[in-house]
């Protein structure tokens, strides 16, 4: 029987479960440019009110991730394992944990993608290094590992073409927020870009996608088993995004609290996010079972200065200015610092995250379009975050930013961001599960 896609939006549409050839024809015609836009969001819509099963989201993982190229590793010793972040406020987890796993002989061969809406990515954050290129070719990705054990490029234009173009649709059809959705985008960019086993840290929390645990449980479970399903073991870390991750948010300042953390200067909770973020890694790895054991190798790594010795060989490789390390005013910075005081007194309990990230794009550090130029110098500090205990007119936040007049509208919002107590709050979790 032929297949069309009036049925298949029908099928979807009266709850009931498409099949695999079903599931295949939409992603390869719809890739190819066979089915408009109307009846793709129509589908997406029906798939995001009535839910799939896990089979239906491991067929679209698998067929979504055949439907450009697929990246080959194997001329690489060792077991690969990818790592991807939901996405979050001052995450720069990867810039940590990377150079740290493969200063203990994990390869890391990663593709990282841009920041898009209120979050920033990782290729952003790498090119605010001078003279660091994130778009070389394969072979070059391949060597590097070879090498010098991490390389780390941007996402390549013919990986995985149906998420490039269902992406984008759902970001303008309010399609985004759905657990089959992001599951399969996700996944089907690790599988294609040839990992052997997957880390991933979901992001949970007010400035995440998923803003409640369940939900974020549910989305792990469903990639966790994809993974299982694809022959590759995939490990979820939940961590909690009711708070930017560290002190500092924006492509540059990342960068620079990235080095702080690697020379064991870093804050409290970003440093254990990333501790045990890599301690999972070495599990994947086939490094060690023994958790504990684990912890310590990524300590000893991050005391030593072996994983900032790998980061400045890394940056030297892709042709940065590994003298950021030392001199890390030689990255660029922005001109004007303003203070965001706080309105009260009291005892922070929660901040509108995702507040944050919209004032560094409003600023102009993050993109609306894909191609969106950014400046990746504007920012923010965190200093005051939940639990701590604060007087009216004490400074929250400060923003870095080239425009005083913007950066006075954003204080202004930001303000507004911050909710008190008159009571103890305590300090958030920063790991809220982890789903295996
Ligand atoms: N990150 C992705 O790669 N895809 C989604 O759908 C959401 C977050």
């Amino acid at each position: 029987m032929s297949l069309n896609i009036i049925d298949i939006i029908r099928k979807k549409r009266d709850l009931e479960e498409l099949s695999k050839e079903e599931i295949e024809y939409f992603v390869r015609e719809y890739s190819a440019g066979n089915i408009p836009d109307y009846q793709a969001s129509s589908l997406l819509m029906a798939i995001y009110l009535n839910g799939m099963s896990q089979r239906e989201i491991s067929d679209l993982t698998i067929a979504m991730a055949h439907s450009g190229e697929m990246l080959d590793l194997s001329q690489i010793p060792g077991v690969k394992v990818d790592k991807h972040s939901t996405g979050g406020i001052g995450d720069k987890v990867t810039l940590v944990v990377m150079p740290l796993v493969a200063s203990l002989g994990v390869p890391v061969a990663k593709m990282s993608g841009r920041g898009l809406g209120f979050t920033q990515g990782t290729i952003d954050k790498l090119e605010s290094i001078p003279g660091f290129r994130t778009n070389i070719t394969t072979e070059e990705f391949i060597q590097n590992v070879k090498d010098i054990g991490i390389s780390i490029m941007s996402q390549q234009e013919n990986l995985v073409v149906a998420d490039k173009k269902m992406y984008a649709l759902r970001d303008v059809t309010s399609t985004v927020e759905s657990i089959p959705l992001i599951a399969s985008s996700v996944m089907s960019k690790k599988i294609a870009a040839g990992a052997d086993k997957i880390l991933l840290e979901v992001t949970c929390g007010t400035g995440a996608f998923m803003d409640n645990e369940e939900r974020a449980r549910v989305l792990s479970q469903t990639m966790v088993d994809i993974g299982k399903q694809a022959g590759k073991d995939t490990i979820a870390v939940i961590t909690n995004m009711n708070q930017p991750l560290g002190r500092f948010c924006g492509n540059s300042l990342e960068v620079m609290e990235a080095i702080n953390v690697l020379k064991g200067e870093g804050d409290e909770d970003i440093t254990k996010v990333c501790i045990v973020l890599g301690a999972y890694m070495l599990k994947l790895a086939g490094k060690g079972d023994n958790f504990g054991n684990n912890v310590k190798l990524i300590q000893r790594s991050l005391q030593s200065g072996e994983g900032l010795q790998k980061f400045k060989e890394f940056i030297e490789r892709q042709g940065g200015d590994s003298s950021i390390i030392e001199t890390p005013r030689l990255l660029n910075m922005a001109k004007f610092k303003t203070p965001v005081y706080s309105l009260e007194s009291g005892t922070i309990y929660s901040i509108e995250c995702k507040d944050i990230g919209q004032a560094i794009v409003n600023l102009g550090g993050g993109r609306l379009k894909k191609d969106d130029y950014i400046d990746n110098t504007v920012g923010i500090e965190v200093l005051k975050k939940i639990g701590d205990t604060v007087k009216e007119g004490e400074p929250l936040l400060i923003i870095y930013s080239n425009d005083l007049d913007k950066a006075k509208e954003e204080a202004y919002k930001l303000q507004r961001s911050y909710k008190f107590a008159s009571i103890d709050i305590p300090k958030i979790e920063e790991i809220l599960d982890v789903i295996e």
